[in-house]
This record gives C-alpha cells, sequence and structure tokens, in this order.
C-alpha cells in the first residue's frame, strides 16, 4: 500500500521546527543577509543547544542497515529542512552541524572513524564540518581534482586550493570540526585515485584565506581553504587507500551527493514555499483568492500561474520524499536523490522569479523577503550537483550508461 501520509513523530518535529522558523529565524534574516560574514549566536547557539540533545547525526547517517527496523530519520530531516529553508535558508546553512563533511563521513567511513569524528557533535561548544571538493579549476568535472594526498610515513600530505567551501570557516578554524577534502593519490588514475580526506580543525598548513561575498544564502559563510604540505594522520582517510583499476572507491565517496541531494532539494522546497505563501497573503489582501476545483479554463491567469507554481513544488517535494523514504529503507537512491535535486533545483528559481513578477514592485521591494528568497533560490542549481550534472547523472541511471559513455 502506499502511504502519503506523514508518520506522527514526523508531523510533530514538523511542526516544532516551523515554530523555530517563524519566531527565530524569520526576524533576523534580513538583519543577517544585510550583515553578511557575522554570526547571529544568539540563534547559532541555541540550535546547537536543540540539536545535542536530538542525538545529531549527519544526513544519511541513519540509513537502515537491517530491513526489519523502521526508520523515518531521514524523511524527518527533509521535512524539518524544508521548514528551517522555509524560515531562512542562509539561517539554515549556518546552523552548527557536521554538514556535507558529516554526510562524508557517514557515507565513506569505518564505524571507528564514524565514532571519531562525529561523537563531538553530541557535546560542548558550537561546531561546523564542511566538505571540500570544487578548486579553482574544476567542478563538476570531480576527475580533474588537483589537489594532492601524498604518503610519506605515517601521514598523508596534502597540498591544493579548494573553493567555495559551505561553512569552511567555521569547520577548519571557528570550532573544533573538521573538512574533509577530496584529494588525488594517483592523478593517473582518474576518478580511481580521487579519495576522501579528514582535516582536523587548526592543523598547521590548512589556512582559510577568503571568505567569499555572495548574491544569496548570506549568512552561510563560504570559504577558500589553501593546503601547504598539510600532513595529517594516516588514517584519517575514509575508505580505502588503494587505487583500484574500477572506481568503486570513488563510488563510495560520490554516495555522499545521495544522501545530501534530497537535504538540498528539501531546502530549495522550503524557500519556494516561502514565496508562495506571500504571494498568496498579498493576493488575498488585494481581494484576489485562489480558487481551486475551478476547471482551468475558467480560471484567471494568476490563479493558473500560482497552481502551476505550487504543482511544481509538490512534485519536487514528493521526490525529495521518496529519495529520504529510500535511504531509511536501506536502498539505493542515486537516481531519485538527483531527480529530487534537478526538480527542486529548476522548480525553486522559477517559482521565485514568478513570485517577484506576480507582485511586481511588492516582490522587488527590499521592504519584503520574496527579492531575498530569489535571490537566496539558485544555489539550489548550483551546488551538490548543478541541475545539468544531475540530468545527466538521471540520464545515466535510467539508460544505463557509464559516466564515461555519457558526460
Ligand atoms: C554558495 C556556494 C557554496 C558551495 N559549497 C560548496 C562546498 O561546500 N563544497 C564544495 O566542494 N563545493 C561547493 N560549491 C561549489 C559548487 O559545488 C560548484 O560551483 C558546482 O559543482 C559547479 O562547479 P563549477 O562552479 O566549477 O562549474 P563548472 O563545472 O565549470 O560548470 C559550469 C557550467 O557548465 C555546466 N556543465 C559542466 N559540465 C557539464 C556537462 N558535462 N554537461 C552539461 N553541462 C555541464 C554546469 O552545469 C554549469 O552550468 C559551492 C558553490 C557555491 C556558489
Amino acid at each position: 500500500m502506499i502511504d502519503f501520509e506523514l508518520p506522527p513523530q514526523v508531523k510533530q518535529a514538523r511542526d516544532m521546527v516551523h515554530m523555530v522558523a517563524e519566531n527565530m529565524m524569520r526576524p533576523i534574516a534580513r538583519e543577517y543577509d544585510e550583515r553578511e560574514h557575522e554570526k547571529p549566536w544568539d540563534f547559532l547557539n541555541a540550535m546547537w543547544e536543540a540539536s545535542k540533545a536530538t542525538n545529531p547525526v549527519s544526513f544519511g547517517g541513519g540509513a537502515k542497515k537491517d530491513p526489519g527496523a523502521p526508520s523515518v530519520r531521514n524523511l524527518q530531516t527533509v521535512v524539518s529542512i524544508e521548514e528551517l529553508s522555509w524560515g531562512d535558508a542562509g539561517l539554515y546553512l549556518s546552523i552548527p552541524n557536521p554538514g556535507l563533511g558529516g554526510a562524508a563521513v557517514a557515507a565513506a567511513g569505518t564505524p571507528e572513524q564514524r565514532e571519531r569524528f562525529l561523537a563531538r557533535f553530541r557535546s560542548g561548544p558550537p561546531k561546523w564540518g564542511a566538505m571540500a571538493i570544487t578548486e579553482p579549476h574544476c567542478g563538476s568535472d570531480t576527475a580533474a581534482i588537483t589537489t594532492t594526498a601524498v604518503r610519506d610515513g605515517d601521514h598523508w600530505v596534502l597540498n591544493g586550493t579548494k573553493i567555495f567551501v559551505t561553512s569552511g570557516k567555521m569547520a577548519a578554524q571557528e570550532s573544533d570540526g573538521f573538512v574533509v577534502v577530496w584529494a588525488t593519490v594517483d592523478k593517473s588514475a582518474g576518478r580511481a585515485g580521487i579519495k576522501a580526506f579528514v582535516v582536523e580543525r587548526g592543523t598547521p598548513g590548512m589556512t582559510v584565506v577568503k571568505v567569499e561575498d555572495k548574491m544569496g544564502i548570506r549568512a552561510s559563510d563560504t570559504a577558500m581553504i589553501v593546503f601547504e604540505n598539510c600532513r595529517i594522520p594516516l588514517d584519517n582517510i575514509l575508505g580505502s587507500p588503494e587505487v583500484q583499476r574500477s572506481t568503486e572507491g570513488f563510488k563510495g565517496a560520490m554516495a555522499t551527493f545521495d544522501a545530501t541531494r534530497p537535504a538540498v532539494a528539501a531546502s530549495a522546497i522550503g524557500i519556494g514555499r516561502a514565496a508562495l505563501d506571500f504571494v498568496r497573503a498579498e493576493l488575498e489582501k488585494q481581494g484576489i483568492k485562489i480558487r481551486y476545483g475551478v476547471s482551468r479554463n475558467k480560471l484567471t491567469a494568476i490563479e493558473r500561474d500560482f497552481m502551476d507554481m505550487e504543482a511544481a513544488l509538490q512534485a519536487a517535494r514528493l521526490l525529495t520524499w521518496r529519495a529520504a523514504w529510500l535511504m531509511d529503507q536501506g536502498r539505493h537512491n542515486n537516481l531519485e536523490a538527483s531527480m529530487a535535486k534537478a526538480k527542486a533545483g529548476l522548480a525553486v528559481t522559477q517559482v521565485t522569479q514568478k513570485a517577484v513578477e506576480l507582485l511586481g514592485p511588492l516582490g522587488y521591494s527590499r521592504k519584503y523577503l520574496l527579492e531575498k528568497w530569489m535571490r537566496d533560490a539558485k544555489i539550489n542549481d548550483i551546488f551538490e550537483g548543478t541541475q545539468q550534472i544531475n540530468l545527466l547523472v538521471v540520464a545515466r541511471r535510467i539508460l544505463g550508461y557509464s559516466s564515461k559513455e555519457l558526460n
């Protein structure tokens, strides 16, 4: 039987998170959009205390291995992220948590590594994790990574430059966090030579050289990090150091995205829903009520536009929930994660632009948050694989092509 009803505990969590979004995030959303690079410490500390109490693990970290045991952890995560992003996507991304780095540890680390790197998120002061893949000349084409990891006795030595690392400054410098760095141990092996390494905060040779000024999600820091003869312990590599002929090891690292793409999709939906709620409320003030159940040829253009926007978000939400649900079942969700991300990233950019268009000056004015949501939306079509890259993944999975055959 197909059941689209959210379980009671998920609904309860959603309602609680919505209260946080409405009462703690919305009131400071504009302020921290304008005060980029400053941190809303009261909010961050409150969120940290709350998350410690609920024993956080990373996206995908709760995926059940035992098909007999029920789990809703990833479903609950995406539902909660939608609410937080309805409150403010930039603030949501700045909340202390294991982040993408934690997701990589959960996806590719051993049980010992998971405990070693993730236990810190259960106690002490706020902490952040981050993941550094992108380089000045390589983003989508991860096989082109030039950062190197060379074995030297009991250490790996990392050299290279990483850009646009979300929460990079907080993870590398400002808290007892870590950065997961993708580097090649053998350039001639292409993808098979790429491995993920955990670099602890403050490791000599890891330097945050810049924090970006951005169009949207300005409450979230995005850093450039340079690694110069950065020495890390041998057992900070996630997965096997062996370079196999196949890309099996690389696939392990890529599994991180299966967990994080539904999270990005959920964030996109939250922003889109914020825009739709605002448009509905403003239209109602003008005496325009969306008439559901009326045949399409009798609807006004605004009503049709509004319903199309709602449908796009709803479709993205169902894909996202399915991708999360598959994770909860311990099943592969590579196709569904990319479908959700591609659909939600596109939907939110279109919905927020249309929302600004429908409201005209109200949408464009900085007096309201709608213009900000339009700016915040676009990132969902860029990070964690662009729109085009996620569509490529979908095509590969459906048609049965490898990344070599379809790129
Ligand atoms: C705010 C922000 C936060 C970020 N956070 C992180 C982070 O935490 N960690 C991290 O590692 N990176 C992060 N990134 C980087 C982000 O993941 C990359 O920007 C993204 O993967 C695209 O890479 P690129 O910018 O090099 O673009 P490119 O790969 O150069 O792509 C440029 C354009 O070409 C298209 N394209 C590329 N290849 C193909 C193809 N084969 N077929 C069709 N079209 C193609 C792309 O879709 C895109 O539209 C962040 C970026 C931003 C803006």
